[in-house]
């Protein structure tokens, strides 16, 4: 059998009740075969980036999986469509949109799959929260990059 990799996979929701949004992810996370939910990063506030509609909802969970890259990502994906999630048009708002941010130490090019996760440096969203789950793999540099953006961490759930 395949050994267990860590994996970090980015949530965000902007659309309806983006906090149940997110939490009904987090709990289908929960459900992919040959995987757990190891923990997962306060839920943040995030003002869109190349993107309309309302503010974002972000966070990121780090996983333990035995499935591989292409496997996690066909999981998110199913766990997005059932989310509802409609794509008129690109970078529309969504009700769930879950990216594959790292896999382990892997480094993939392929046509459906790019990991670690093109855009992650570039994006405060994906990087604050990642830093309170893995803060050796984001560097000040990175955070510099972004301390422009718009982003607060929402206060712990009661
Ligand atoms: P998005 O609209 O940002 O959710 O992009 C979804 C598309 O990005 C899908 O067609 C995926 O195959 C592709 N993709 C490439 N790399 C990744 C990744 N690391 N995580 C999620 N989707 C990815």
């Amino acid at each position: 059998m395949r050994e267990p990799v860590t994996a970090f996979v980015g949530l965000g929701a902007n659309l309806g009740d983006a906090q149940q949004a997110l939490r009904d992810a987090l709990a289908g996370l929960a459900r992919i075969p040959q995987t757990v939910v190891v923990r997962s990063s306060r839920m943040y506030r995030s003002a869109p980036v190349d993107a309309g509609g309302p503010d974002y909802l972000n966070a990121v969970a780090q996983v333990e999986t035995r499935l591989t890259a292409p496997q996690l990502l066909a999981q998110l994906q199913s766990l997005e469509q059932a989310a509802g999630r409609e794509r008129p048009y690109r970078n529309a708002p969504r009700t769930l949109d879950l990216d594959l941010l790292l896999f382990g130490a892997a480094r993939i090019e392929s046509a459906t799959l790019t990991v670690p996760h093109p855009r992650m440096r570039e994006r405060a969203f994906v990087l604050l929260p990642l830093r309170e789950l893995a803060p050796e793999r984001v560097s000040a540099e990175d955070l510099a990059a972004v301390a422009h953006q718009r982003i607060a961490a929402l206060p712990a759930a009661s």
